[in-house]
């Protein structure tokens, strides 16, 4: 089969595969950039797959980066883009089910073709749009399908993030999976334990992400995958409560959003133990944590002036969502006239400043300062008293009798 029109992602990186032919070797557009050019999807990625060797991508091009020369992976920098070029490679012994323990350099395409995770992952793009397809892969996205290269069971036995990933893929593209591919994956997932926490959150992040998450949720399940994953061992009745307590055409605004509504069908009582498991940055189980927070306390009758104080509008916004996809009553409309009405939003509005406090009223720094501070804030807030000099003085004279 050959491409028509090359999408424009593919005409742009033109050059960058000509170069490389032009020096002797052979390269190709792979993975998923043309999955999705034959899906009409966006691409994001194009990577190139090629015969030479990182040195010699080095040699080609006077402007690249080295990420993982190991893996046989340069980054070839072209103006404001950049390409992933990896030379064709196997992955010959898996002894720990996760990274291959040695990559071998092979100068075949379809050696490499054959090492990828799933048919419509192993197509390859030469440069005048001819579509290399030694596995059918073209047949499988037409009736989409995903189904692993070769002997299902070994591919998963080799590398289980790819049990993952077929999940993840299953969200994003809504596939359905092969049948031995799927019992296959049901199969190897126990080897999920022995995959790095990092990997694995990433593609169950995307999997939450996929416009087809509920599909690709039910399979997981119905795997049992998830006893292998951090939290989630005996969780299945919870995690169908997820599927059952969100609309059927519920999308995730944000992966925190999506990690939110996790926890709240898990009913844990905190959620940083819970994202510590799974190795996520502090900024991200903040507010993860922060959406659990202000969904609970939603859940006693409207927010207040000092809920939404404590809060960013995003979170707040966010979490009135998952009220909404739960099917609960909402009202966007008081959440942001009660946001809006504040009187200030941050401490640093205060007219009036710790170090004020010290010259006029003779206090020392230290945690009496603190407290007073804090009072000071909530009545702001709560429009006990208004944000002026005189008003905030007077506050602090009557605190300071008590
Ligand atoms: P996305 O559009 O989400 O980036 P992708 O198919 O490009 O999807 P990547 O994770 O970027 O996925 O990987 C690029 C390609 O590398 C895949 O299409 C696949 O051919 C191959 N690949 C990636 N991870 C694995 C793996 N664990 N096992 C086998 N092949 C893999
Ligand atoms: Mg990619």
């Amino acid at each position: 089969m050959r491409l028509k029109h090359l999408p424009s992602e593919f005409q742009e990186a033109l050059p960058i595969l000509k170069k490389i032919k032009a020096a002797g070797f052979e390269a190709y557009f792979v993975g998923g950039s043309v999955r999705d050019a034959l899906l009409n999807r966006p691409i994001h990625d194009v990577d190139i797959a090629s015969s030479s060797y990182p040195q010699e991508i080095k040699q080609i091009f006077p402007r690249t980066i080295d990420v993982g020369i190991e893996h046989g992976t340069v980054l070839v920098l072209d103006g404001e883009r950049e390409y992933e070029v990896t030379t064709f490679r196997t992955e010959d012994t898996y002894v720990d089910y996760r990274r291959p323990s040695q990559v071998s350099f092979v100068r075949s395409l379809e050696e490499d073709l054959k090492r990828r995770d799933f048919t419509i992952n192993a197509l390859a793009l030469d440069e005048e749009g001819n579509l290399i397809d030694k596995f059918a892969g073209l047949a499988d996205l037409e009736q989409q399908v995903l189904r692993a290269v070769g002997i299902a069971s070994e591919r998963f036995n080799e590398d289980a993030l790819r049990v993952m990933r077929g999940f993840r893929f299953q969200a994003s593209l809504g596939f359905k999976l092969e049948e031995n591919t799927r019992l296959a994956m049901t199969s190897c997932a126990p080897l999920l334990e022995k995959i790095s926490v990092e990997r694995v959150f990433i593609e169950f992040d995307k999997l939450l992400a996929g416009p087809f998450w509920r599909r690709a949720l039910l399979s997981l399940i119905e795997s049992g995958a998830y006893h292998y994953l951090p939290g989630l061992k005996d969780r299945g009745q919870a995690l169908e409560q997820l599927l059952e307590e969100t609309k059927s055409d519920t999308q995730f605004k944000t992966s925190e959003q999506a990690w939110a509504s996790l926890i709240l069908a898990l009913d844990l009582t905190s959620a940083r133990p819970f994202l510590k498991a799974w190795k996520t940055s502090n900024d991200f189980q903040k507010k993860v944590e922060d959406l659990v927070s202000i969904y609970r306390i939603r859940q006693q009758g409207p927010l207040e002036k000092k809920d939404c104080y404590r809060f960013s509008w995003d979170l707040l916004e966010l979490a009135e969502q998952i009220r909404q996809e739960a099917g609960l009553e909402v009202n966007f409309d008081l959440l942001e006239q009660t946001y809006q009405s504040l009187a200030i939003h941050d401490k640093q509005e205060i007219v009036v400043n710790g170090r004020l406090l010290i010259e006029e009223f003779n206090i020392q720094p230290g945690p009496d300062l603190g407290r007073m501070l804090k009072e000071l804030e909530l009545a702001i807030v709560e429009d006990r008293i208004p944000n002026e000099k005189d008003a905030i003085m007077k506050f602090i004279k009557e605190l300071d009798h008590e």
